[in-house]
């Protein structure tokens, strides 16, 4: 063995606790370190000939790196829609790099991490309050998720024509119809072949709505002879948090033959409150979903699943075979996650969310999501209440979309975000809604309480101030 590998072996205890103490030190700190950061590093290192050690390498992330680190896992940070991570969650994040398994039979010798897999997604689907129809996995992120959901909607499409776009490429214009898809579902019709521009937009409802207008939705069903088509719909618009009525797209199965997809990256998580679940009611009937788990289940990046119905097994595995004989049958018997998926080789990646699950239950994560909407609420009050501000759209659940206010400051926008987001104490998005420049705020991180809005409300007045001069 290389003598510095052996020497970081037998120094492993050491090795570790520093890292440890680093992360503690880090995570005890955060409400300090600043949301956004300008400074930047030049890129000096060439590859070294011989090893520096980890004490050495973590010297270096020290004194270069770790200073520019931003608090995105802080209260404060309101960008995206940006989740933190909770101590149980990080537990299960450097556990599965520890155990580092590679997660992919369910019946591999002496491997259970597939089967961890399984429950989690088992606790997942209860805490969302949907049925085990559903069969699902992990993925790097909603982008991903929605890749895979819409990878299987592809092939399902072909099918419909007695084509094998999996075998055979794509032969045939895809029908997709949606309203207000994020970008990234986008990006996957560009992935998947499908082409990036070939999809119809639907009207929303009339008014401050970013939801699907039913009836230009069924306009548009009716221009497709009969022809199948791919729905995507929304739980959790990026901008208001907007969803499509998922009862009334239920019946419309019905009467019209469509994969039916949903995006429910962040705004799934409404099912976990009794306030909020109205907003799912009849998701369950969709053939696919996608949700995020670094956003409001609070677990460190990479982690997201989808959901598609088990009666799609075989469309699942006909777009991600890997090996030439897959056979779905019972999923607990000779499931490889391989075969439904896009990744071969996978980490653990189920543990972080596993972790988080079982440390603070339906109710943690129902006190998080009623969390995050009343300070969305009291954020938005405190915005109107003063003369600066006005609200884009009214704050259905935890997004708050704002900008200043009257027609006059609109150019000003963008200057008045970099202000607020350079002093570093509140992070938050630029966006343009129904035409009109505005300012993103989300609520989703579990440590963001009163005491920040407080300081989010004075950052932004002095910052008034700032642009005035
Ligand atoms: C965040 C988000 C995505 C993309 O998720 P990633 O985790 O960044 O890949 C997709 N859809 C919606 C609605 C989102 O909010």
């Amino acid at each position: 063995m290389n003598s510095i590998l052996q020497h970081d072996l037998n120094d492993f205890e050491n090795i570790l606790e520093k890292a440890k103490q680093q992360g503690i030190n880090f995570l005890n700190n955060l409400n300090n370190v600043p949301t956004s950061n300008k400074n930047t590093i030049d890129l000096v290192n060439n590859l070294n000939e011989f090893g520096l050690g980890s004490i050495e390498a973590l010297k270096e992330f020290n004194e270069r790196l770790a200073p520019l680190m931003v608090s995105s896992p802080g209260p404060r940070y309101l960008g995206f829609v940006t989740g933190g991570s909770t101590p149980a969650s990080i537990v299960g994040d450097w556990l599965a790099s520890v155990y580092d398994q590679n997660t992919q039979a369910v019946k591999a010798q002496g491997g259970v991490s597939a089967l961890i897999e399984f429950e989690t997604i088992n606790l997942l689907l209860q805490l969302l309050e949907l049925p085990d129809s559903f069969l699902g996995g992990f993925v790097t992120g909603a982008t991903m998720s929605n890749f895979t959901s819409l990878g299987v909607a592809r092939q399902w499409f072909g099918k419909q024509l007695g084509k094998d776009f999996a075998k055979n490429g794509i032969s045939e214009t895809i029908n997709i119809l949606t309203a207000t898809p994020h970008s990234s579902s986008i990006k996957c019709l560009s992935m998947l072949g499908i082409g990036s521009q070939n999809y119809t937009t639907v009207k929303t409802i009339e008014g401050n709505r970013e939801a699907i207008d039913l009836h230009d939705l069924e306009e548009n069903i009716q221009k497709l002879s009969s022809k199948p088509f791919i729905l995507i719909s929304s739980a959790g618009t990026v901008n208001t948090a907007d969803f499509d009525d998922f009862d009334a797209i239920s019946k419309l199965r019905d009467k019209y033959n469509f994969w039916w997809h949903i995006d429910a990256a962040f705004g799934g998580f409404a099912a976990v409150s009794e306030k909020f679940k109205h907003l799912v009611e009849g998701w369950e009937g969709a053939d696919s979903i996608t949700i995020d788990c670094h956003k409001w289940l609070n677990v460190p990046y990479e982690s997201a699943f989808y959901l598609i119905k088990k009666e799609h097994g075989n469309l699942q595995i006909e777009t991600f075979q890997n090996s030439n004989a897959p056979y779905l049958g019972n999923p607990l018997e000779n499931f490889n996650y391989l075969n439904v998926l896009p990744e071969n080789s996978r980490r653990l990646r189920a543990l972080p969310a596993w972790f988080a699950l079982r440390a603070y239950g339906k109710e943690g994560f129902k006190d998080i999501v009623e969390n995050s909407t009343s300070l969305a609420l009291h954020f938005g009050n405190a915005l109107i209440a003063t003369e600066s501000f006005e609200l884009l759209a009214p704050i259905r659940l935890n997004n708050v979309c704002f900008t200043l206010k009257g027609s006059h400051n609109q150019e000003k926008v963008g200057e008045f975000l970099n202000i607020v987001n350079d002093k570093g104490k509140v992070f938050m998005t630029p966006t343009v809604y129904k035409g009109r420049k505005g300012i993103r705020a989300s609520f989703v991180n579990w440590r963001t309480n009163e005491e920040d809005i407080k300081i989010i409300m004075e950052e932004l007045k002095t910052s008034i101030l700032d642009l005035e001069i």
